[in-house]
């Protein structure tokens, strides 16, 4: 961690926090960064019983005429259209993708696509509310710095509050941050406001956090389609959750930028903030939830979908809550998880 994370970390520690190190998939890839690809695709590819198919766009899934199992997996490549057949079938296309193969395989046994007799898929649509705050740094930096920080603090509530507020993480350097390179927009007004030169002087001279908050799953955030068209209805919850966070948070940064032993922030008068606009779904989850009963969930405990025999699903659209932290950890043990289920199952 560079010396001057750490010196924050130890001035948010003065401040009677208990920021803990990230962890951070650093190693295992080629290039450095611990992917997927680098970490488990390689090596499965290299054990010779895998086979990749790479470019192949899947847009439906082929069921047996009494609706019972999929008989094969629709994929386009190039301007091919190809079927894929298999005895048992994971779906892990993303929280907005699985649902979409799912609603478009409609059929005579599915009318309203499949897995979804309880009209189930594609609801409860959830992203954590994410802010973006930068705080000041006195001397520049690179901007290309990891995320390094956790803090907890507020997860369980706050003074007079007894329910979730989220988690904060420092966020990467700005001119490093998946956020940024992902979404422009979520620091849009600093952008427009200030120009080119003064854009990379405040890049190379911040810290940058990000404040997280869970929200609730609500049946009406869903994905839907129209005709071919993908649509989302959301609205986001918890607002007030996520603002006390995002004020609380501002307090102790600048509790940390008056305190003389950490020289490495300063106070400014504004602390530029950006929300992530709804086009970020980077954590999305919870379009085809997990749960025991049919009538409310779309796959069940091991992660096969409900009516369906060799139809499983391993990505996240199968939260049934919003997690606080990057659910990125959570999809994996899962993924792990279900595989375990499919091999048992046959
Ligand atoms: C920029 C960025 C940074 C992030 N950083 C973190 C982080 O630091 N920590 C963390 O915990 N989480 C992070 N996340 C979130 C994390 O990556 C996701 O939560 C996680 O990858 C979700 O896993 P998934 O399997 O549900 O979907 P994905 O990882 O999105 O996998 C879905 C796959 O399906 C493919 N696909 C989609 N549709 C089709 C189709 N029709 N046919 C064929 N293939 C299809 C996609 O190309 C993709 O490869 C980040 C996300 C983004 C976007």
């Amino acid at each position: 961690m560079a010396p001057f994370l750490e010196a924050l970390g130890e001035g948010l520690a003065r401040q009677a926090l208990h920021p803990y190190p990230l962890p951070l998939s650093g190693a295992g890839g080629s290039d450095g960064v611990g992917d997927a690809e680098g970490c488990a695709l390689a090596p499965a590819l290299a054990s010779g019983r895998l086979r990749l198919v790479s470019g192949a766009r899947v847009r439906t899934l082929a069921v047996a005429p009494d609706g019972r199992r999929v008989e094969g997996v629709e994929a386009e490549i190039g301007e091919q259209r190809w079927l894929f057949r298999g005895r048992q079938v994971v779906l892990a296309a993303g929280a907005v993708n699985s649902a979409v193969i799912l609603l478009r395989s409609r059929g005579a046994a599915h009318p309203n696509g499949l897995a979804n007799g309880s009209d189930q898929v594609g609801r409860n649509l959830m992203k954590p509310q994410l802010s973006v705050i930068l705080q000041r740094a006195s001397q520049p930096n690179d901007g290309r710095y990891d995320r390094s920080w956790g803090i907890t603090e507020f997860f369980a509530g706050d003074r007079n509050v007894d329910y979730t507020l989220g988690t904060v993480q420092s966020g990467g350097g700005v001119l490093r941050d998946s956020l940024f390179a992902a979404s422009p927009p979520v620091l849009s007004l600093v952008a427009r406001l200030l120009p080119d030169g003064a854009l990379e002087w405040l890049a190379d001279r911040s810290f940058t956090w990000w404040v997280m908050t869970p929200v609730l799953p609500d049946p009406a955030n869903r994905v839907t389609l129209r005709g071919q068209q993908v649509h989302v209805d959301y609205l986001p919850n918890c607002r007030e959750a996520h603002d006390r966070l995002v004020y609380r948070w501002l307090g102790e940064i600048q509790k940390v930028d008056d305190d003389p032993l950490t020289p490495e922030s300063r106070r400014t008068i504004v602390y530029p903030r950006g929300e992530a606009p709804l086009a970020l779904m980077g954590h999305a989850c919870g379009t085809c939830r997990l749960g025991s009963d049919p009538a409310t969930s779309v796959v069940d405990l091991r992660g096969r979908c409900h009516g369906i025999d060799n139809l499983w699903i391993a990505d996240a659209s199968v939260f049934p809550g919003c997690p606080a932290v990057g659910p990125g950890l959570t999809v994996i043990a899962n993924a792990l998880r279900v595989a375990s289920a499919v091999v048992a199952h046959g």
